[in-house]
């Protein structure tokens, strides 16, 4: 694919950060990418991986010839990012975003959009637990999808030359209304999350159980359950305060469908648990058919934490 764009500012060089940087590369779609990042020792490892041409401390510095700005930080950080980089802005720019809720972001971010300035938020929905520039590598959003969620009114170009970059980085593109994304996103992906943190947490709290067990006796789920829950504390608390709303209803249906398989158990009613097992079979059965997992007995993952093969659905 051809260039797209001159100057692409990543704010923010963590895993998604450093992952569209290494995407971008490959295709070849920037002349040149510049980053921000709040330490220096992020700053410092983009330098020296590459990840960028040019690094600033402070993000309005690093939008001001940029023709595409990703802000690639945590959900409740977009709204005082783009505060900072609101007059820095290039007329013409297309602004987005890789926030996992989408409906926060186009309240926090779209007041702070000055004319000229193409608001066009985004969600690549492709991940791994693991976080920070290191992390990042060029294969993340191949075969996966990638959620815009262009606000009413929003320039046709602009929208059109944002989904040929993340076909570029090797993405499929959807666009969809913000609160949808937040509903579909609640079910899929971050009330999966919080049922992992807590499942994990409620298994080392268990008095009975030594820690030691609980790591030798994992491979029985519980390990895919623990690989979710080493994800990044700040990204998750974000998600889960800026969606809270979608969440609270989809943690309800899901309390209401727990309690019909205790409710199976307790009576005894195999029938129900052997129709209910077997439709969420079906269910794993269409993803892998969709390309988007692998039915290898390690869900495709790598042993020992190593990033690149881990293209799990997150966030
Ligand atoms: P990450 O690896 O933790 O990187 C976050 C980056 O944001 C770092 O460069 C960090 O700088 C910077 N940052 C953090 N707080 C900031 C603040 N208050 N102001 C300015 N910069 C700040 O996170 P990530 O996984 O790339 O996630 C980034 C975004 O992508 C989040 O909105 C998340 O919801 C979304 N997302 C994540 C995934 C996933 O699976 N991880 C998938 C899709 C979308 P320092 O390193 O200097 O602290």
């Amino acid at each position: 694919m051809s260039q797209l764009f001159d100057t692409v500012a990543l704010i923010g060089i963590g895993l998604i950060g450093s992952s569209i940087s290494h995407a971008t590369r490959r295709a070849g779609l920037a002349r040149r990418i510049v980053g921000a990042a709040k330490t220096e020792a992020t700053r410092a490892t983009a330098l020296r991986l590459g990840l960028v041409d040019e690094v600033f401390a402070n993000p309005a510095d690093a939008v001001k010839e940029a023709d595409l700005v990703i802000l690639c930080v945590p959900v409740r950080a977009c709204g005082p990012v783009a505060a900072e980089i609101s007059k820095s802005l290039k007329p013409g720019a297309i602004l987005t975003d890789v926030g996992s809720v989408k409906g926060s972001v186009v309240a926090d971010v779209g007041p702070h959009v000055p004319a000229g300035v193409h608001f066009v938020p985004g969600h690549p929905i492709a991940g791994t637990e693991h976080s920070g520039p290191e992390a990042g590598f060029a294969e993340l959003f191949d075969g996966r999808w990638c959620v815009l969620t262009p606000p009413p009114g929003a320039d046709n170009a602009a929208v059109d030359r944002l989904r040929s970059y993340w076909k570029g980085l090797g993405s499929n593109v959807e666009i969809m209304a913000p609160d949808h994304h937040d509903m579909v996103l609640a079910i899929t992906s971050h009330v999966p999350h919080l049922i992992a943190f807590n499942i994990v947490n409620t298994a080392a709290h268990l008095e009975r159980v030594t820690e030691s067990e609980v790591i030798k006796f994992s491979a029985g789920g519980f390990r895919d359950f623990t690989r979710i829950a080493a994800s990044d504390p700040t990204m998750w608390r974000d998600v889960f305060l800026t969606n809270r709303t979608a969440m609270i209803e989809m943690l309800g249906r899901f309390t209401e469908d727990l309690l019909h398989l205790q409710r199976a158990m307790r009576f005894g009613d195999g029938e129900t648990l052997f129709r209910m097992i077997t439709e969420a079979r079906h269910i794993r059965r269409g993803i892998i058919e969709a390309g988007q997992d692998t039915a290898a007995p390690d869900f495709g993952r790598h042993q020992g934490g190593s990033a690149a093969p881990a293209t799990g659905q997150k966030s």
